[in-house]
């Protein structure tokens, strides 16, 4: 594990709180956030025509800092999953790892950066190498500073924010909102060829919150998360209507778990049975790119579990095989 820096002690940034009215409901989003009048909770409240009208909104003035913020990362990526447990943070380490060892065609090292937005899953830390209880994000007089887990591998996580690692976040929407608004403005990336920003399972106010301030500077799309059998599938559908209402470009469909390559025999199993066609079929019926499926290989957890790359680590399991498919044909879309 490599040890953070040690640092004083950082408090929890200081959020404004939110624009509520007396007569709103317990989950009331706030008249001025983006989700005024359209949450959940706004569905019969008194006020909901003039929330849902935008009139209560004023422009969030961290919209341009955060753009600005985020102007000199070429390409940023959301990696979404319907469901938790399909591999979604493993699968984002990996992709961070192998896009890092890539070099661009003057030479230089590629530059890659992971955003974890997970407030109450931040596991992106452990599965890079870095122990979240070591340490905290030294600030300097750019903003806050990555930890470098490599010299051209940046990785932030709400994580390193949390006061105490083992304590539950129960958090409502606009302190998530305000939380991942600071967190965007106020980490100095400084330029980099991607920015992964791994997000929790499902469709809540961190997904909301990071399409609403991430499109300002540009987002290239979501790489979308699954497992082969049904009960995944459902939740991914939902994720990628999720992409259409908000307007964010699908890159594609990763089958993650997808069979078991036997380490010593070969063998191949499904665990995970795609009972209605897999991630293949839900592609085609839902018009978007299945980018790879990545099959089942116990030293994916090992590799995760000690933070480090399982593709530099097992270059010959057809998993990494899989995974650098996946890693080009990304490479691909990001270009067209
Ligand atoms: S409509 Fe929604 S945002 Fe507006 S006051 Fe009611 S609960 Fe709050």
């Amino acid at each position: 594990m490599i040890a953070v820096q040690s640092t004083p002690p950082q408090s929890l940034p200081s959020l404004n709180p939110p624009s509520v009215p007396a007569n709103a409901p317990e989950h009331c989003p706030g008249t001025e956030s983006e989700q005024a009048g359209k949450a959940d909770a706004c569905a019969g409240c008194a006020n909901q025509a003039i929330c849902a009208s935008g009139a209560t909104r004023a422009p969030d003035p961290n919209l341009p800092l955060i753009a600005q913020r985020l102007a000199p990362i070429k390409h940023k990526i959301l990696v979404l999953s319907g469901k938790g447990g399909v591999g979604k943070s493993t699968f984002t380490a990996q992709l961070a790892w192998a896009l890092s060892s890539g070099v661009k065609a003057d030479g230089e090292e590629v530059q890659a950066g992971v955003m974890d937005i997970d407030i109450c899953g931040p596991s992106i830390p452990t599965l890079m190498g870095v122990s979240p209880d070591e340490g905290s994000v030294r600030s300097t007089a750019q903003g806050w500073e990555p930890i470098y887990v490599l010299p051209n591998l940046a990785l932030m996580s709400i994580g390193f924010l949390l006061p105490q690692q083992n304590s539950a976040i129960m958090w409502r929407g606009p302190k998530k909102s305000g939380l991942i608004s600071q967190f965007l403005k106020d980490v100095a990336w400084g330029p980099l060829d991607y920015l992964l920003v791994d997000t929790p399972p499902g469709t809540s106010d961190e997904h909301l919150s990071a399409v609403q301030y991430m499109k300002e500077a540009g987002i290239d799309g979501a790489v979308v998360l699954t497992t082969p059998q049904e009960v995944s599938l459902q939740d991914v559908r939902r994720e990628l209507d999720f992409c259409r209402k908000v307007g964010l470009r699908v890159l594609g469909v990763v089958e993650n778990m997808s069979g078991f390559v036997c380490p010593s025999c070969k063998g191949k199993s499904d665990i995970f049975l795609p009972s209605t066609g897999g991630a293949a079929q839900m592609c085609k019926e839902m018009g978007v790119e299945l980018l790879g499926k990545v099959p089942l290989d116990p030293r994916i957890g090992m590799s995760a579990d000690y933070g480090v790359s399982f593709l530099d680590e097992f270059p010959d399991s057809p998993a990494t095989e899989a995974y650098l498919g996946i890693i080009e044909r990304l490479k691909q879309k990001l270009e067209e």
